[in-house]
């Protein structure tokens, strides 16, 4: 059973990928493997001047969780190096109640 994961505030991601490689490089990944990888949805124009158009991270298989930081009190890196503060690491239960907050926000269970 999962009792941490990351919260994802989709909404706020610039789609920079900073994400990506900061995974890759703590892990040693090749460069066509991912602990996290950036979707992204649009654009097209929905109605009037309404845009859809967003950025969304997957977790593959590969991430770990960044267990080796995450046992030394560090967050995940992935967590450490976005700039736009999109995404969140905790206790499920703790990032659930967060998610109640806003939509637009994606909840992955990972370990
Ligand atoms: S938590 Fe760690 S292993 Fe998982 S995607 Fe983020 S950086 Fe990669
Ligand atoms: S580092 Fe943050 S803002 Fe940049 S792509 Fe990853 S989740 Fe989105």
């Amino acid at each position: 059973m999962a009792e941490y994961g990351i919260l994802v505030d989709y909404e706020w991601c610039s789609g920079c990928h900073s994400c990506e490689v900061a995974c890759q490089m703590e892990h040693g990944f090749e460069p066509d493997h991912f602990g996290i990888k950036i979707a992204e949805l649009g654009p097209w124009q929905i109605a009037g001047k309404k845009w859809q158009h967003a950025n969304i991270p997957l977790f593959s298989e590969q991430c770990d969780l960044c267990a080796a930081r995450t046992t030394q009190g560090k967050l995940p890196t992935c967590v450490h190096h976005c700039q736009a503060a999109c995404l969140s690491y905790g206790t499920l239960d703790a990032l659930a109640a967060q998610l109640k907050e806003k939509p637009q926000q994606a909840l992955v269970a990972l370990r």
